[in-house]
């Protein structure tokens, strides 16, 4: 099947914004096995809309339009579907109630042209719009199969990923569709963890295995054909089941998120609250932590004691430890295990996490760069410290020491 991707916009043309829907699509139809010939562009101009959807109904089974879904009047993506269709415009109801209690609830005034985010088109197939007002529409006419989703990309996202794509896999009958799934590892190689695979990955077949690597985690996404999701597990059962008594004791999730998003459902159940101390990372593993939303459920903050007289002052690491001829120094197991349990001391959390270590790129307290320590303390247990020789330039130790930290974090918990 041949998909193209239309997205409408004068300020995708005028450069004011860059098309990063065609991108998402685009790999989302790939993923399906739903090849992408075009991508167009075209401003909110109806007649130019009207040749594109017309040029991409010749080239193309499926038309997938973004943008021009909005009350305003340069939101034309719906009626000109609909003139190219002769069909009416009707309101979807529910759509319609829930924009009127939005306005209700908010208490301002509803304009006529709200409603225009609440047709569809007559016998259309509704996409459910769970962060936007605007109802997305499937529609096919004379054999080609039109989707048209809104421009906000946290709109558009979802509605494609809960909605369109189910809708697609319906009518993907002469193909059978690709099903795939994500399993996310942490706190091992890409090359280890090929290593540990490489018979069934040599030997793959259905499903395909394929492992692909960002700093500090490793991804392998299982592919095969199913027309339903029930169907795709069936067939990547036993493939999953040996990788996971292979390498099960990395795997952190099965789909693409970060390790940090684990943790944090793991605090919130366990009802932990969680600090860091950071020297090397600077502020990095707060800022991993804070990026997934509703950290603040059970991230209390953190410290970026960079300084060995911050180390000192703010979390109570004696000077003879940090400084001197015979002491450990500040990149060292007994530092970080002080960082720690200082902060555990002074902000009263259940857990906290210390990484002080040489970003480089020159050694030092003669310590070699890319050594790090990471501090796990917890209430009423002992703390524990791992001791890591990473590599790379002064970025990527950065990165991969809050990554590292944070594998060892989910450890301690999955073990609790
Ligand atoms: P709205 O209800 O916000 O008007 P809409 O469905 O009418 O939504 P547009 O008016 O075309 O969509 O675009 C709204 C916003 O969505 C744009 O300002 C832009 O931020 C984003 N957007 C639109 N198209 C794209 C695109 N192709 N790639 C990325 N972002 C986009
Ligand atoms: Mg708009």
């Amino acid at each position: 099947m041949k998909a193209e991707i239309v997205a409408v916009g004068t300020e995708l043309l005028l450069g004011q914004i860059v098309n990063t829907n065609a991108q998402f699509l685009s790999r989302e139809c790939a993923a399906l096995g739903i090849d992408i010939y075009y991508q167009t562009v075209v401003g909110d101009n109806e007649q130019r809309l009207m040749d594109s959807l017309k040029l991409a109904a010749s080239r193309a089974d499926v038309v997938i339009c973004t943008g021009g879904l909005g009350p305003t009047q340069d939101d034309l993506t719906k009626d000109v579907l609909a003139a190219y269709t002769g069909r009416q415009l009707v309101l979807h109801e529910p759509s319609m109630e829930a924009i009127t209690d939005l306005f209700r609830t908010r208490g301002i005034h509803m304009v006529e042209s709200n409603k225009r985010q609440a047709l569809m088109l007559e016998n259309s197939y509704p996409l459910h719009n769970e962060n936007g007002l605007a109802i997305g529409v499937a529609y096919t006419y004379e054999g080609t199969h039109f989707i048209l989703l809104p421009g906000p990309p946290k709109e558009m996202k979802p509605m494609f990923s809960n909605y369109a794509s189910a809708w697609l896999r319906t009518i993907m009958t002469d193909e059978v569709p690709l099903y795939s799934k994500m399993l996310k590892f942490a706190g091992i190689g890409e090359s280890n963890l090929e290593y540990q695979l490489i018979d069934m990955i040599e030997a793959q077949t259905d499903p395909t295995i394929a492992p692909y690597a960002k700093e500090g985690e490793v991804t392998i996404r299982l592919t095969t054909r199913a027309h339903t999701a029930q169907e795709g597990e069936l067939n990547i059962q036993a493939t999953e089941e040996e990788i996971r008594r292979r390498v099960g004791d990395h795997l952190y999730a099965e789909r693409d998120i970060p390790i940090e998003a684990t943790i944090l459902q793991m605090l919130e159940e366990k009802q932990y609250k969680l600090t860091v101390a950071e020297s090397c990372t600077g502020g990095l593993l707060s800022d991993m932590i804070t990026a997934v939303p509703g950290s603040s459920q059970s991230f209390l903050g953190g410290i970026i004691c960079y300084t060995n007289s911050l180390k000192n002052k703010l979390l109570g690491v004696p000077m003879e430890v940090l400084e001197g001829e015979n002491a450990s120094g500040a990149v060292s197991a007994e530092t970080a295990i002080l960082l720690a349990e200082g902060l555990l001391t002074t902000t009263g959390s259940d857990l906290s996490i210390s990484v002080t270590g040489v970003a480089g790129p020159s050694p030092s307290e003669g310590k070699p760069v890319g050594l790090v320590y990471v501090g796990l303390a917890k209430k009423g247990a002992e703390t524990k410290v791992v001791t890591l020789q990473l590599s790379g330039t002064r970025e990527t130790i950065k990165i991969r020491a809050a990554k590292s930290a944070l594998y060892h974090l989910w450890r301690l918990l999955k073990e609790n």
